[in-house]
């Protein structure tokens, strides 16, 4: 073909400037040609055994040829299996703090089902002690209040005396769950819900403003 031989210093020249370089496919002729010269030669034990290793396992999705024959690591096998089970929905995303204090409030008052109670159990590995009815403490506290005032029998908020015992609640105007008597008051179902959710809001903003102060003064 060519009258010269190339150096092999030109030959690895040659190479490095054509590296990453797509092939074009061959012509008919050419895989004729390629076909003729390795009919009926045989391939060492060496050649073959990579070859083998070549074809082995499930490629599909593997674009890169570096990987081929080679295996993954139980860790990331493990990473593998967690991004695709369960619900992959959102996975790896995070709600922005704005998001959060939003889906936060739209959710207040809320009561979940018994599953969703128990999922949230689960989650928060009982930590979250004044689930309402969920913990002894709670309840506890609860009894302690009837002891020393007797049961709610009328809303201190809206006046309402004709409810039946149960729509009547003891609840704890600072939230902090204090066994001292002043930290509590007679509300009834509706007003109860009212006066949790609005506690909860203050809360939320307070926090907000002070994370926004917080903010403001490093800047
Ligand atoms: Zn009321």
């Amino acid at each position: 073909m060519m009258d010269k031989k190339l150096s092999e210093e030109h030959k690895r020249k040659i190479g490095l400037a054509l590296k990453g370089r797509k092939k074009l496919p061959f012509s008919e002729e050419h895989i004729r040609h390629l076909r003729e010269s390795h009919l009926g030669k045989k391939l060492s034990k060496e050649v073959c055994r990579k070859i083998s290793l070549r074809m082995m396992g499930n490629k599909i999705g593997l674009g890169n040829k570096n990987r081929v024959g080679k295996h993954i690591s139980d860790e990331q096998k493990e990473k593998i299996r967690f991004t695709h089970t369960g619900n992959t929905y959102r996975r790896g995303s995070h709600h922005t703090e704005e998001t959060k204090r939003k889906m936060s409030i739209a959710n207040l008052g809320r009561i979940g089902s018994e599953k969703q109670k128990a999922v949230m159990r689960a989650r928060t590995g009982e930590k979250v002690w004044n689930w309402k009815g969920d913990k002894v403490s709670y309840r506890s506290l609860h009894k302690w209040v009837e002891r020393q005032l007797g049961k709610p029998r009328c809303c201190e908020d809206c006046g309402d005396k004709s409810l039946s015992h149960r729509q009547y609640h003891w609840a704890n105007i600072s939230g902090l769950y204090k066994r001292v008597i002043t930290d509590w008051r007679r509300l009834c179902v509706r007003c109860h819900k009212t006066y949790d959710k609005q506690q909860k809001l203050l809360k939320l903003n307070q926090e907000f403003d002070s994370s926004n102060n917080f903010n403001n003064s490093l800047g």
